[in-house]
């Protein structure tokens, strides 16, 4: 019997279709986003050796991990914002399965903030792509390429100055052409968070994560190797660990690509 499975696992099997990793390493070195000083903050990952071959445990390694929902290469679900808090089926454990795979929209702005790191998608960006390479579909992952992932100093990924961080995200009009009128699954963003470094001073403050999240989508931070996929045509799979109650987690995120 053929199907589109035996497809696809003919395809992987001789690299007609590959698998991309949009994951960033995790690890005590992996930057965590910065609050204010009023609020909690997030701490960063740490790691200890349970037993590793010796007394503690002779024939097996294991580790104690300890780190915040939101670290490194993570799901959002729609209860991380409270605009979501009292929507259906929205912890890590509760969404369903099928939401965690969806075809990819890659929007290249990797130009625009090489010259302005503060770069915003609006609208008409969405609209110039969508001339270009269709209308996104709902259900669409929609992946925005700043190139930031490029930034391996913790330093240069934060680009904090005395204004705060830098760096770049969505304007609200965007975010909610994307959840309300394209109900998009999601968006992933290269940068620590899905908002723009500067979208605590926005109307609304962080309007990425309120639009996103009230509207029950899903979000997907700091992304790698986004321009090995192209505009179209790749699936993402981004399944977060099943934590009770959870607002996010750090997951492995994959595309499958092809040629
Ligand atoms: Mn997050």
């Amino acid at each position: 019997m053929s199907s589109s499975l035996t497809q696809l696992i003919d395809d992987l099997a001789t690299g007609r279709v590959r698998v991309v990793d949009l994951t960033q390493p995790l690890g005590p070195e992996t930057p965590v986003i910065g609050l204010p000083e009023i609020f909690a903050p997030s701490p960063p990952m740490t790691i200890e050796t349970i037993s590793r071959y010796d007394e503690r445990g002779p024939a097996w390694y294991w580790n104690t991990i300890h780190l915040g929902e939101h670290t490194g290469t993570h799901f959002d679900a729609p209860v991380h914002w409270v605009s979501g808090r009292d929507l259906p089926d929205n912890t890590t454990d509760t969404l369903p399965p099928h939401r965690f795979v969806g075809p990819a929209c890659v929007i290249d702005v990797e130009a625009e903030v090489e010259r302005d790191p503060d770069f915003l998608l609006r609208p008409e960006h969405i609209e110039a792509w969508e001339a270009e390479h269709g209308r996104i579909p709902a259900g669409a992952w929609v992946l925005l390429r700043t190139g930031w992932s490029r930034r391996t100093d913790p330093t240069a990924f934060i680009n904090a100055d005395d204004d705060g961080p830098h760096s770049p995200g969505f304007h609200a009009d965007a975010s909610r052409l994307l959840a309300l009128e394209r109900d998009v699954t999601g968006v992933g963003v290269e940068t620590i968070g899905t908002d723009a470094g500067q979208a605590g001073g926005f109307d609304p403050p962080f309007p990425n994560h309120a639009i996103m999240h009230g509207a029950g989508k899903l979000g997907l931070a700091s992304l790698c190797n986004l321009d090995q996929l192209p505009p179209t045509g790749a699936v993402v799979i981004a399944a977060p660990l099943k934590i009770v109650d959870g607002s996010g987690s750090p997951l492995r995120v994959l595309a499958l690509v092809a040629g």
